[in-house]
């Protein structure tokens, strides 16, 4: 029998962990072949989630047919980030779920992803926001611009109202747990490390209880990093910009001595010599950043260590025979 493993971070939830728990026994009970266990991370809750988390630990004691109900809680808020990291480097079931504590990931999605990958051979699947009802205006416009950019100057595919929700298999989260760089954009990581996914669509769901953890400006924050953690391009852009504004400078150096050819009587101001100097000088050391921002960026990319490739499957000669020499 196979396990399902629920990832769930909650940051001050007090009201959701309890509501999750019982929602999720309603689909479990439908998903008569699997066992569960529900791993609940309280990323350093202010309120008393951690208190409600073990309430349900205890309430779930005479519950046989799951893996139970477990919890890892944070010293501090480290961030959803963290806490998902945590929740992925320590799942053991056959096939985990990342799913917020709010119900606003509709647990009876589980089916349709199980279908996907047992039975059309996905290695993970997705839910994905069809509409933003009841989402602040100014919110998804802001949100749909930056799936745009990220898309057009990344070399990362963002699909537009993607979720953190999703079904995968042990071997993918162990493939995001191998990202091993601090500031973590998992959107990003999902599409880095490639893997079979089958998009599921749903209509947004609001919160069951609670309110949300965004404002804006941590939307923004959160845009900037992953920006900063994917993008590249832009300092490619800088050295282009440098590069410009030398020409620029060649231009007006031009213009000087058209002029000066034509009209060798008039009395020239320094103006234009001045600005030829400025733009060339400005322009190489655009061109200069620029360059050494590039040289940052690749040394960034090395610190974070991650993989060279991910494997999906394999076969190799080599390690079957070595396997049997060993045997012998
Ligand atoms: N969350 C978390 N740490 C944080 C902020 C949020 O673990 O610092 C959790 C939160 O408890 C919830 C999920 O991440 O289960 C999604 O947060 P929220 O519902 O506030 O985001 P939204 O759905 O509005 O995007
Ligand atoms: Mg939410």
């Amino acid at each position: 029998m196979k396990t399902i493993e629920l990832i769930v971070p909650c940051y001050n939830e007090e009201k959701c962990v309890r509501l999750f728990y019982e929602h999720i026994l309603e689909v479990f009970d439908k998903l008569q072949d699997y066992k569960f266990l529900i791993t609940y991370i309280d990323d350093g809750s202010k309120d008393n989630t951690l208190y409600e988390i073990k309430k349900v630990v205890s309430a779930s004691a005479d519950n046989t047919r799951g893996g139970g109900i477990q919890y890892i809680s944070f010293s501090r808020n480290f961030g959803k980030e963290a806490a998902i990291y945590a929740g992925l480097s320590r799942c053991s079931g056959d096939y985990v779920a990342l799913m917020d504590a709010d119900l606003q990931h509709p647990p009876e999605l589980l089916n349709d992803m199980l279908y996907a990958i047992e039975v059309e051979g996905y290695d993970c699947a997705s839910a994905r926001r069809v509409s933003r009802k009841g989402e602040p205006f100014i919110r998804s416009t802001f949100s749909k611009a930056f799936y745009h950019i990220m898309n057009h100057i990344t070399s990362i595919d963002l699909v537009s109202g993607s979720t953190d929700y999703r079904l995968m298999k042990r071997n993918v989260a162990e493939a995001i747990v191998s990202m091993t760089e601090r500031e973590r954009f998992t959107k990003g990581i999902y599409s880095w490390i490639g893997y079979k996914n089958k998009w599921i669509e749903y209509q947004n769901v609001e919160r069951a209880a609670g309110k949300t953890k965004w404002n804006f400006f941590g939307l923004l924050k959160y845009a900037y990093s992953g920006f900063i953690a994917f993008a590249t391009t832009p300092l490619r852009g800088v050295v282009y910009l440098g590069m410009l504004v030398v020409f620029l400078s060649f231009v007006f150096a031009i213009r000087l001595y058209i002029s000066a050819i034509h009209n060798p009587q008039v009395v020239r101001t320094g103006y234009s010599g001045i600005m030829i100097v400025m733009l060339f000088l400005g322009g190489v050391i655009i061109t200069i950043l620029g360059m050494i921002g590039e040289y940052l960026a690749r040394i960034y990319m090395e610190v974070k260590g991650r993989p060279i490739y991910i494997e999906r499957e394999s076969y190799m000669k080599e390690t079957e025979t070595a396997e049997k020499e060993r045997e012998t």
